[in-house]
């Protein structure tokens, strides 16, 4: 059977990944629906090669300029938009590879029609875990991790009983200022924080990398996925990304899933589960060329939005939403080359701080949260 799929942020890292995926396999895997926001380039590209039935775009006057040029697809645009293309009846699995928090709501969309997800935003759990884990759980869908650290955590459980785990050791490259002390880190700039030594991967996850906050939200992200508690979930320094996580049993056995840096890997384990089937032109892997592995302890003074990150999925409720929604403005004020590198942390602290936590939020109150945490964090700027 071919599956069909609905592949949200088609232009972006994760999306071109999914396309080389995709096109591997043209016997298992058919893309039904894509959307891009704003790269008409790419994406007038991806309508030719992949000729989707439906395409979500950034705006109306997008959608329109597209119908035009493409009579046979469907054209919508926005967030409605994206709810929309995932809720085609004849998608099987909805891959979410847009970035950052609009992410959400189709994610919801797709679980309430019972699509099964192949979760690579990894905002839609911070913002909204308990939500989105809910709302699976009683609909039946399975929530399939695309993120790699959370791949391979989910390949070492397989078979395996979560009561047995003794902890998930998540790991970390430490991004592109891993060697730097935080002296050195207030003058660096935006085309140093994009050099990350072992990943290609979108601007804002690698900015995050270089910040430790995408290990942050990893853990967050960790946490809702496989239901295990704070205490029981650590990352650890290893530079050659080559252990892309471990799983420790309480009977002191540990399983760590190893591969290339290739995220065509855990795309392809996630759209085939669960079998495995053959990578095209794998990347090479040979642990005689690499020669050793080193493993170090996190350095949370290093690294406080790891610490913070922590702390805000122990408070739960609302405050990883608004830890997110704060780093999402402040990131790309750095990107903007608005505000120093070293001020994403101020920020991202001092709106954790705020007054309008609430521990049990409902839908609406996360998204009013999220929307008021993004206007303050603006008005800082
Ligand atoms: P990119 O920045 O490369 O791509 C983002 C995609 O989302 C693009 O297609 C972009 O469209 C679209 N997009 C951006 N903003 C909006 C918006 N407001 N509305 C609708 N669509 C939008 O990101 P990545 O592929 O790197 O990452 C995607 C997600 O996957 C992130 O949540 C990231 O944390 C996660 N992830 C990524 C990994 C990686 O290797 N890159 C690894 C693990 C997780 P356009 O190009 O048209 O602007
Ligand atoms: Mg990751």
């Amino acid at each position: 059977m071919v599956k069909k799929i609905s592949l949200l942020g088609a232009t972006g890292s994760v999306g071109e990944n999914t396309i080389a995926v995709v096109m591997a396999h043209p016997d298992k895997f058919k893309i039904n629906s894509l959307s891009f926001y704003q790269n008409v380039k790419k994406g007038r590209e991806l309508i030719r090669l992949l000729q989707p039935k439906m395409v979500a775009v950034g705006t109306q006057a997008l959608a329109n300029e597209l119908s035009l040029e493409f009579p046979n697809v469907i054209f919508t645009y926005g967030v409605e938009g994206l709810s929309e293309i995932v809720a085609l009846p004849e998608i099987d699995i909805v891959l979410t590879a847009v970035s950052g928090s609009v992410g959400l709501l189709p994610t919801l969309t797709a679980i309430e029609l019972g699509k099964t997800i192949a979760l690579a935003n990894k905002e839609t759990l911070v913002m909204a875990g308990s939500i989105v884990t809910d709302l699976a759980r009683r609909k039946n869908v399975q929530l399939l991790p695309v993120d790699s650290e959370h791949s391979a955590i989910f390949q070492c459980l397989q078979g395996e009983r979560l009561a047995e785990v003794d902890q998930l050791m998540i790991t970390a490259s430490g991004g592109s200022f891993r060697e730097k002390s935080r002296l050195e880190l207030e003058n660096v700039t935006l085309s140093d924080a994009l050099k990350h030594p072992n990943w290609s991967m979108g601007q804002k996850i690698t900015i995050d990398s270089a910040t430790m906050m995408n290990k942050g939200l990893e853990v967050i992200e960790a946490h809702w996925l496989f239901g295990l508690d704070y205490d029981k979930i650590k990352v650890v320094l290893h530079k050659e990304s080559i252990v892309h996580s471990m799983v420790h049993f309480v009977d002191g056995a540990v399983m760590a899933q190893m591969g290339a840096s290739d995220m065509r890997e855990p795309i392809q384990y996630a759209l085939s589960y669960p079998r495995r089937i053959p990578m095209k032109q794998p990347k090479p892997f040979d642990l005689t060329t690499i020669g050793a592995l080193h493993f170090e302890k996190m350095d949370f003074q290093r690294f406080p939005l790891l610490a913070l990150a922590y702390e805000s999925g122990k408070m739960g409720g609302t405050a990883p939403t608004m830890m997110n929604a704060a780093n999402e403005i402040a990131t790309a004020a750095f990107i903007a080359g608005e505000i120093p590198f070293l001020a994403i942390e101020t920020y991202v602290e001092k709106a954790i701080k705020m007054e309008n936590y609430v521990k049990h939020p409902d839908l609406t109150t996360i998204l009013t949260v999220d929307t008021e945490t993004r206007n303050l964090v603006k008005s800082w700027l």
